[in-house]
């Protein structure tokens, strides 16, 4: 007999996996703590747009909907560098013309929620998950009205976000782990509307970034021709969220520092001012789940920082990981088997991906206006194109292929090595006319694609 399935979280995650389940004929229940987003606006000041890339379009496509969502997605193709000089710079994301998608999170949330509904997956909003007995899978459920009733759970699955509420139990399982860190910036959403006309006012196909080194603004196309513009910025210090503490103070700070973009916001001042100012935190626990009874998944078991646009991505990846595994059991599903599998196969590469996130902050605040920085970029894009077999760049791995997150990460230094030895031997582009450069070249690739299939993620 086929298992009912709970689920606590109606996000993105919680409900691309109702619709995944549903297909297979699971029973689903699904609580959501917030009222439902189709009919309040639950997103106020934290609209978020969101950078759909390979991994999550796979998931997609596995639920069956990846057309429907792509009638409400943007390619970005590059990132549109604005210099502080007012200057432009265009990085292309992939070799070949890839671009990563802008999608609104809300209008995402609200056609995976329909999408499962109309599946027969049943939503309970407004109902808050208080706790969970882990060995009877009971779970205690608060609604407005703050009545608590009880619900036993068949299986349990715990897509309720960074400060998830199974995880607080999984926690206190002996040998349990867990550590969080937040970074010192925080972000704030601005608003970019569109122009009289209709059209868009910055180059619709790109993400822009005004980086300036200790933080940045970035800015995702929406399909109303606005874009959501987020300033990622540190708590404190000066310049901070706590300096700023003026009309004037925000008003300097913003032309200063975003000159081409300040006259395109919309009520700057009080966005800046009513917006909420929202942290940045990195998640890592183990376990992820618990016998053959419970899992969590998505944010719950491993909240990101946004610098990769990875963290939504790597939990759509963790649904499609978990249901073809789940495929794979065929009629007699070994449960505790299945959970340990899923756990096995997902932890490292969440790790990894918190790294490669972490990392991606400095570039994207800092480097992409670096000289060195563009220079790497420029060697990494002409060994791709001599090398296609032996060498792909992180960021193609990471955004544009199912390449295990870990391994992704594993590779960086091999790419570290690779380039000091290169850059050892002068400037590159002036030495590919050299012969005897091209054979060491060709040896050194062939060591660096040695060192990385030697590399074991799981052990
Ligand atoms: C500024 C920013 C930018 C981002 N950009 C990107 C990007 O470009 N690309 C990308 O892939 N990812 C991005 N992310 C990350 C992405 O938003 C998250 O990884 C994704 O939303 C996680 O989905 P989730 O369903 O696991 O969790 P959530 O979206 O947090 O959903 C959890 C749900 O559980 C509910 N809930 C919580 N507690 C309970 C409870 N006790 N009982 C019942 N329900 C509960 C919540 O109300 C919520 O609806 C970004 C994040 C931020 C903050």
């Amino acid at each position: 007999m086929q298992r009912q399935v709970t689920i606590l979280g109606a996000g993105l995650v919680g409900s691309l996996l109702a619709i995944l389940l549903r297909k297979r004929g699971y029973a689903v229940k699904v609580y959501e703590r917030r009222p439902d987003v189709r009919k309040a606006n639950i997103y106020a000041g934290k609209s978020i747009n969101l950078a759909m890339s390979t991994r999550g379009w796979y998931a997609l496509e596995l639920a069956g909907i990846k057309s429907k969502l792509q009638q409400i997605a943007i390619p970005l193709y590059g990132r549109e560098i604005h210099n502080l000089d007012g200057s432009t710079v265009h990085q292309p994301y992939g070799s070949d013309g890839q671009a990563i998608y802008s999608v609104s999170r809300g209008e995402l949330n609200k056609v995976l929620i329909t999408e499962a509904e109309n599946l027969g997956a049943q939503f309970t909003f407004s109902h808050r998950n208080t706790k969970v007995q882990l060995d009877t899978n009971t779970i205690t459920l608060l609604n407005e009205n703050n009545e608590s009733h009880s619900h036993q759970a068949d299986l349990l699955i715990g897509s309720d976000g960074a400060f998830s509420s199974l995880r607080q139990e999984l926690m206190m399982l002996d040998r349990a782990n867990y550590q969080h860190y937040y970074i010192e910036h925080g972000y704030k959403e601005l608003h970019i509307p569109a122009l009289a006309n209709g059209q868009f006012a910055l180059k619709k196909e790109a993400l822009h970034i005004w980086p300036r080194k200790n933080f940045m603004l970035i800015a995702l196309p929406n399909v109303d021709g606005s874009f959501t513009c987020t300033l990622f910025f540190p708590f404190e210090g000066k310049p901070s969220f706590a300096s700023l503490q003026t009309d004037s103070d925000i008003e300097d700070f913003l032309k200063t520092n975003f000159a081409s973009a300040y006259s395109l916001f919309e009520d700057p001042i009080n966005s800046y001012k009513n917006n909420p100012t929202s942290s940045l935190i990195t998640v890592k626990t183990m376990p992820w789940v618990y016998q053959d009874k419970s899992l969590i998944i998505g944010d719950a078991a491993h909240a990101i920082v946004p610098f990769y646009g990875q963290g939504m991505n790597c939990g759509f990846e963790d649904c499609s990981v978990l249901i073809n595994e789940l495929d794979k059991q065929g009629e007699h599903i070994n449960w505790a088997q299945l959970l340990a599998e899923y756990q096995r196969l997902r932890k490292p590469n969440a790790d990894a991906v918190a790294q490669l996130a972490l990392n991606n902050f400095i570039e994207m605040r800092d480097l992409v206006a670096d000289a060195a920085f563009i220079e790497r970029k420029k060697i990494e894009k002409d060994l791709m194109i001599r090398y296609p077999q032996q060498y792909k760049s992180v960021y193609e791995m990471v955004s544009f292929s199912h390449t295990p997150y870990a391994y992704a990460l594993a590779t960086l230094d091999a790419q570290t090595q690779l380039y000091q030895s290169i850059i050892a031997q002068g400037n590159y582009f002036d030495n590919l006319h050299n012969p005897s450069f091209i054979t060491q070249l060709d040896a050194l690739i062939s060591n660096y694609d040695t060192q990385v299939k030697a590399i074991d993620i799981y052990g």
